[in-house]
């Protein structure tokens, strides 16, 4: 408690003179506390992890509802608050399934969870099939800088191995979009190739790859229908784990430590074929599956505007129950992203207790399957409960991570449109210094809800408490993703600086405000890739 007020004292002198700001509006409408409170309850043990489609979830969407009515924010789903999303669940049968590499007659047998893990993407039809692999470097076709890796190979009935990342000259966003599955294998399936081997980089992996391998048998989902099919003609899919790379590389003039090496200063990496065929056959079964997103909206008053909306938005499902570690099998998802459904529910009871003239509407839209792949909000964009062209920004909340404090705020989409703009611009109004994504190799810009509206043209930030490279802060986060990201950890019982959640939740109520009242429409930058997508 004492920090909190230390922090705040030493913001408000820095920016305002004390007298002047305690006798008009409060320096911050928060205090973290009321935050930590709604994450206490979305992270509770009785919401068992919010995993899509589960009691769990809708539990917690129950008392969203209802903080939302408290808050007096409007029903706009389609259902009430309600927007019901449907789902085809997939899940490996590992023991019907098998995977190795035959070289010079012999057989390697590749070992799930050890060697690689099947995603459920796999689409190996009853027979085994035997298939040549080719190392394609990253795996990327980016015309805007003329960079192919497919160029000039026959990739035609084969397996594309790669390692993920880019090149430094490629820019983050870039690199990111083309990184997707979507948008990956258009240009790999175009070539001919009918299957991947994504090798992750050592140098940009968020998780062990034993904890990866543990929750391996957890089911994955897509979308039902049609319009979501994006990896049609994809056979063959697998993930490896780069400490057992070197078996696929045996015999072909290359080490895995070479390019890796390469791979870790996003250097161009050779593209060459490689001398052991794959032979794999995978068992996925699938069932149906339905969950739901939560949307509502507190109206604006400008006759002209009021029909536009800004979105604010944060996934509220997380991983459910899975497999132990240290124990504790229940994935709890406090940061992830029990935190940023707090920070909506807070902003909205915020307004009621302290309004603002809203020019234009706003939306608070709560997705759920933001963990099997940006799922649910990849429906609400193609299908939003408002007209699709009312929507005309979204800020997206998702894992925040108050951990230290907020000196500086990472802003993904900062240097995209002028929604980046004022969004530091408001920071810097409150003493913190907007910075741009720090790790692009971590594809964060493609990794959160936001995404799904960039693709349908609306610009979007993405904002987190952050640091500058080589700083002790730095290794406070690779600690937390090491030890909490995606695990039972990332529980109630964990650091959390309440100062550094009340002052962000400050910088998104006046930036969600400023962008309701301000005259002209978000906009994306004349430079920037993602303006393609602007209808
Ligand atoms: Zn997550």
């Amino acid at each position: 408690m004492r920090r909190i007020l230390s922090v705040l004292a030493a913001i408000a002198t820095s920016v305002f003179p004390s007298t002047a700001f305690a006798q008009t509006s409060p320096q911050s409408h928060f205090d973290g506390k009321t935050w930590w409170d709604h994450v206490k309850v979305l992270a509770d043990d009785n919401m068992e992890g919010r995993e899509t489609g589960s009691d769990g979830l809708r539990r917690a969407q129950a008392y969203v509802v209802e903080q939302l009515k408290k808050s007096g924010v409007e029903p706009a789903g389609s259902d009430g608050y309600l927007q019901s999303v449907k789902f085809v669940e997939r899940h490996v049968d590992e023991s019907h399934s098998s995977a190795a590499l035959v070289q010079d007659g012999k057989s390697l047998a590749l070992v799930p969870g050890d060697d690689m893990l099947f995603s459920s993407k796999n689409n190996t039809g009853e027979k085994e099939i035997t298939t040549p692999l080719v190392f394609a470097g990253y795996g990327l076709k980016i015309p805007e800088k003329n960079f192919d890796d497919l160029a000039g190979q026959d990739l035609a009935g084969k397996v594309v191995v790669y390692i993920s990342g880019s090149t430094s000259d490629v820019p983050s966003a870039l690199a990111s979009h083309y990184s997707t599955m979507g948008e990956r294998w258009k240009a790999l399936r175009a070539a001919g190739a009918i299957g991947i081997i994504g090798i992750l980089n050592p140098a940009s992996m968020d998780i062990p790859w034993s904890r990866i391998a543990v929750n391996r048998l957890h089911p994955s989902m897509d979308l039902a229908g049609p319009e979501f099919a994006d990896t049609e003609g994809l056979k063959i899919s697998l993930a490896f784990n780069p400490a057992q790379a070197e078996k696929l590389f045996a015999g072909s003039g290359h080490t895995f430590a070479e390019l890796a090496a390469l791979a870790k200063d996003r250097k161009p990496l050779p593209h060459f074929p490689l001398p052991a065929s794959l032979k794999v056959h995978v068992a996925v079964q699938s069932s149906e599956l339905e969950s739901a997103n939560l949307v509502a909206k507190l109206p604006g008053s400008d006759p002209a505007l009021k029909d536009e909306f800004v979105v604010l938005s944060a996934h509220l499902d997380h991983l459910g129950i899975g497999e132990p570690v240290n124990g504790d099998r229940l994935y709890n998802g406090a940061m992830d992203d029990a935190s940023g459904s707090a920070v909506l529910l807070d902003v909205a009871a915020n307004l009621k207790a302290h309004p603002e003239k809203l020019s234009r509407s706003l939306l608070f839209v709560f997705v759920c399957a933001e963990e099997k792949g940006l799922l649910g909000s990849r429906y609400f964009a193609a299908h939003p409960t408002v007209p699709q062209k009312s929507i005309i920004a979204d800020i997206n909340i998702d894992m925040f991570l108050p951990i230290v404090p907020l000196k500086f705020l990472e802003v993904k989409g900062l240097e995209e449109s002028d929604l980046g703009d004022h969004a530091a611009a408001v920071a810097s109004s409150l003493g913190v210094k907007a910075i741009p994504d720090q790790e692009p190799l971590r594809n964060r810009f493609i990794r959160s809800d936001q995404y799904s509206f960039i693709v349908k043209g609306v610009p979007a930030v993405k904002m987190d408490v952050g640091f500058i490279l080589g700083s002790p802060e730095q290794q406070i986060f690779k600690d937390w993703l090491t030890n909490r990201y995606h695990a039972p950890s990332d529980d109630l019982d964990q650091p959390k600086d309440l100062a550094a959640a009340a002052l962000y939740e400050e910088i998104t109520r006046r930036l969600l405000i400023d962008t309701a009242n301000s005259q002209a429409r978000p906009q994306w930058k004349a430079n920037s890739f993602f303006r393609r997508f602007a209808q």
